[in-house]
């Protein structure tokens, strides 16, 4: 059975979604972290998605909280019927802070530049949290 989702109910759960986040992150991390700003987006390639823009939140809170955030960000994913092949922290370049996190269903162009890389940062603006490799 599929489920009809109106415009209303769409924006109704983004903003649902944000506030719930915010909130669980903060009770995680233990300071004033905001969400400012979530969005679902599409790309001209074919990529698609949900990003979270974030405010106070940096690459050690990651490292430290990583088992306790997965879910939290699985949890997103499944309210807003996104099933991300990878999902990763945009980082600021030279920097510790996360600028967002983001959810993504990788097109089969930028599949293979995830795939290649190696361990938790295969780039040095990225933090993998999840990936799902291809069969
Ligand atoms: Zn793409």
């Amino acid at each position: 059975m599929r489920l009809i989702i109106s415009k209303d109910m769409i924006t109704a759960e983004l903003l649902k979604n944000r506030a719930g986040f915010e909130e669980k992150i903060r009770k995680l991390i233990g300071r004033p972290i905001l969400l400012i700003e979530l969005d679902m987006f599409a790309l001209p390639c074919g990529c698609a998605g949900i990003t979270a823009n974030m405010r106070g939140l940096e690459v050690d809170d990651l490292e430290v909280f990583e088992p306790q955030m997965l879910p939290l960000l699985k949890e997103m994913a499944g309210n807003l019927e996104v099933k991300p092949t990878v999902t990763f922290a945009r980082l600021v370049p030279g920097s510790s802070i996360v600028a967002s996190l983001n959810w993504r269903v990788l097109c089969s162009r930028c599949y293979p530049e995830f795939a290649r890389g190696e361990g938790k940062t295969p780039r040095p603006d990225l933090y993998l949290l999840q990936f799902e490799k291809r069969k």
